[in-house]
């Protein structure tokens, strides 16, 4: 099938037409690029179950990584790229008059994610499998992925991501291992001789169908399984009875009521709403995933005490959390274990990553609301809640502050976080600071109760997605220059680190990153009606649009900027191009207009003559991984500005610096790691400390409005959001300059403005400085292997699961 050209073009033919029903003339790309995908199926399926059958054979133990979201993007280029088949199928195709790319495109994103946390558990996937460790996503098949962003007339405007509209060539559905999940009903105690038995009573049945896509490792025939669960109605209740009544209706709606369950996918990113359909959504797809899981593990083993022997289960933020209840209801209830056998297996299984200390993310579920829809969950949380206090109450007899503050139950909520750390064995962060900050503030009386269970694992990328498949060129020089060992261990990059002063590599980094920047200033070119420079700093903030994340201090200082310029139009700066990408929760008003704004100020600069294009802002529609793996080999400047102590890690900031980007950002999240790696030589840093920050909430002391009228740099922008400057209704920014001015901004905006301006003269001196600047580009690719998500699994593995590769 991929061993030779002739071969290759045979099967892509016979494929192309099997599928599509049409000769290659009259065959769209679409048609194409499912020919492919369906020969990679074939190819792969032989592999596919040889992997299965092994994992049951030699009985190792399993990692199943729940996960309400995975961001995974296309799978064509990277399912290629890790069966080593890229080159043989892009030269086959060419000779029959096609181009890869084109086919490449045709695909649908899978967007089953928001953005980091939903990132993080798809690179995940991708090093489990490239590592050979028997490792597995769960999650939910949302029938509409994360929303597609149009901008009109500046505005955002969310329309429905139709992903599936055409066929989804990889996966598989496998309606035989469907498992049933019930919602609301009552539960009757029977109380016979010898114990308590519990019986659930009027619930609603609803099917859990899985649909199975291969994830395929990097040259190690290794292909393990992300399970997604697609909600149906259960045949018999949806039954003739219903219709013999004329209830056609009643039936339909009940179906449609049902399929809700896995309709879409919520566009909010750190911040929880507590709607029923969401905790649906997440008893769903942790009850099914919980039994099948048992059930693969039955197969094998007989009594579940050696559960943990044998099979590890990570939740992914707290969104999973209900995997400890529903394990407890299946050993207490099903499998008929004593309470204290099942909560020593059960905690000695699941484990946790706490993704964010921001409290409107904490995930919090009113108790009428979780009782009604889950009232056995219910009272097994409500038990776990009982012992959890009675524990706490020896540890600290009359300590009420202290057990309502630890409580799982309290103010008539479930503390989903609280649950969490109870229940697992292990708990961890996802930088190295935003693990102290948990220990330290956050959950500090946690930690001191389970000082064992906190760790930090840093987030990682894949190397292979993120490099190899999105800037090729790249990949090609470093191979050329270092060798090829990098692609199976990314700590090889320091490697580079020789040649960091070598002119004729510095030249070669130069021209690859100018061949990326000519592909995005062409797509910017066509798509916007936009002309930008391409010897321009290509500066790039692209990211979920959040106060937090300051979006805002970048518009800030382009504005500064650009009154600067008015001022001083020969200003001896490098021409900019500022660069945003970033959607934002469909109700989040504040988010909403600071696109708004941008799209404003692109307007007003990019037509401004007056400033002779030295700088223009670029508003990118729609951010999504296909677009970023575009945008990040094309970018000379990585934004990762975030107020100190809330970005938990970032991922973004280790995309850029895999591909030569330079880091302006404050010290937090893994930005910090990042300093210490690659030195301050090599990024820009600024800005308020963590600990600053903390003070400053804690003991007060600081005030925007004094800082607003004593820098008159500062006072201009401000004032331009709301004095006409502008052309929109005279309320339209009024949200923003309230937040800063009247409700003594919260992210510290005026306060990191100054040292912020100051950090960008001084990177606008180092870019201008050419062979400096490609030196710290250089330094920052090499020093990218710790930041490589195999570096990340290989640490969950050893340290958490205790899992192995099988090879
Ligand atoms: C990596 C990535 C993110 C996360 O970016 P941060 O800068 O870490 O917030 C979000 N969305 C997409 C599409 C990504 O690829």
């Amino acid at each position: 099938m991929f061993q030779d050209k002739r071969a290759f073009k045979n099967d892509f033919l016979a494929k192309l037409q099997a599928m599509s029903g049409k000769s290659l003339e009259e065959s769209t790309a679409f048609d194409k690029y499912m020919a492919v995908g369906g020969m990679i199926r074939d190819y792969i399926s032989k592999k596919w179950v040889k992997t299965n059958d092994r994992y049951l054979e030699e009985d190792v133990k399993q990692v199943y990584y729940f996960s309400l979201e995975f961001l995974l993007g296309r799978l064509l280029g990277s399912n290629l790229l890790n069966l080593g088949f890229t080159e043989v199928c892009r030269e086959s195709l060419v000779e029959l008059g096609i181009d890869l790319n084109e086919l490449e495109n045709a695909e649908a994103d899978a967007g089953l994610g928001n953005g980091g946390l939903g990132r993080l558990a798809a690179c995940f996937l991708d090093s489990m499998a490239s590592l050979g460790i028997p490792g597995h996503g769960c999650g939910i098949r949302y029938r509409y992925g994360f929303f597609e962003q149009r901008i009109v007339d500046g505005y955002q405007v969310e329309l429905p991501d139709n992903w599936l509209r055409d066929g989804n060539v990889w996966e598989v559905r496998k309606p035989d291992k469907a498992v049933e999940i019930r919602f609301y009903g009552v539960v009757r105690e029977e109380i016979s001789k010898a114990k308590t038995v519990f019986v659930h009573e009027n619930y609603e049945s609803v099917l859990a169908v899985p649909y199975d896509t291969p994830v395929i490792g990097y040259g190690n025939n290794t292909v393990n399984t992300l399970r997604l669960w697609s909600a149906e109605a259960v045949q018999a209740d949806f039954d003739l009875s219903s219709f013999s009544h004329g209830n056609y209706q009643k039936a339909m709606e009940y179906k449609y009521s049902v399929e809700a369950i896995s309709q879409i996918l919520y566009p909010d990113d750190n911040h929880y709403k507590g709607r029923e359909l969401r905790l649906k959504q997440q008893y769903f797809f942790v009850s099914a995933g919980i039994q099948s899981i048992i059930r693969r593990y039955k197969k094998k083993n007989g009594s579940l005490r050696q559960l943990p022997e044998k099979v590890a289960i990570h939740v992914n933020d707290t969104h999973p959390v209900l995997a400890i209840p529903e394990l407890m209801r299946i050993l207490v209830d099903e499998e008929e274990m004593s309470w204290d056998e099942a909560w020593e297996i059960t905690t000695a299984t699941i484990s946790y990553t706490n993704h964010t200390i921001l409290s409107e993310a904490m995930e919090k579920w009113s108790t009428d609301l979780f009782k009604n829809l889950l009232p056995r969950i219910y009272m097994i949380v409500y038990e776990i809640n009982e012992r959890f206090c009675r524990e706490l109450w020896d540890k600290y007899p009359g300590d009420w502050d202290r057990i309502a503050s630890m409580a799982i139950i309290s103010d008539d909520h479930i503390k989903m976080a609280h649950l969490a750390i109870a229940g697992s064995y292990s708990i961890n962060g996802v930088a190295r600071i935003h693990t102290d900050i948990l220990k330290r503030q956050e959950m500090k009386n946690f930690f001191f109760i389970y000082p064992h269970k906190f760790n930090n694992k840093t987030n990682g990328v894949t190397h292979r997605r993120w490099l190899m498949k999105a800037n090729p060129e790249l990949a090609a020089l470093i191979t050329e220059t270092i060798g090829n060992g990098w692609i199976d261990n990314p700590a090889e990059f320091i490697e580079l680190l020789k040649y960091a002063d070598d002119p004729s590599f510095k030249e070669q980094a130069a021209n690859v990153k100018k061949r990326n920047k000519t592909v995005l200033v062409k797509m910017i070119k066509d798509k916007y009606s936009i002309d930008i420079d391409l010897e321009s700093i290509f500066d790039v903030q692209v990211k979920r649009l959040h106060a937090y994340k300051r979006q805002l201090l970048n518009v800030f200082h382009i504005m500064d900027l650009y009154n600067r310029l008015l001022e001083t139009p020969d200003l001896d700066i490098a021409p900019r191009t500022f660069i945003f990408g970033a959607k934002a929760a469909p109700s989040y008003f504040q988010a909403k207009t600071t696109i708004k704004l941008i799209n404003c100020l692109a307007e007003i600069i990019n037509k401004d003559k007056r400033i002779m294009d030295k700088i223009k802002v670029v508003f990118l529609e729609n951010y999504r991984v296909s677009l970023a793996e575009m945008i990040f080999p094309a970018a000379d400047v990585s934004e990762q500005i975030s107020t100190a102590g809330k970005e938990a890690s970032g991922t973004g900031n280790m995309k850029f610096m895999l591909n030569g980007a330079v880091t302006i950002g404050t010290m937090d999240g893994a930005n910090i790691e990042i300093f210490e790696k690659v030195g301050p030589a090599n990024i820009f840093t600024f800005g308020l400390t963590a600990e600053e920050v903390m003070d400053y909430y804690r003991s007060g002391g600081y005030n925007s409005h004094e800082l607003y009228q004593n820098d008159h740099r500062l006072k201009a922008i401000i004032d331009s959001l709301v004095n006409g400057f502008f052309p929109v209704s005279a309320g339209e920014f009024i949200n923003i300059y309230n937040s800063l001015i009247m409700h003594n901004d919260e992210f510290f905006v005026l306060k990191d403005f100054a040292a912020y301006a100051d950090t960008q003269m001084k990177l606008d001196k180092a870019f201008r400085d050419k062979g400096k600047w490609l030196g710290m580009s250089i330094n920052n690719i090499a020093y990218a292997g710790t930041f490589s998500s195999d570096r990340t699994i290989r640490e969950y593995a050893k340290e958490i699961w205790g899992v192995r590769p099988l090879v």
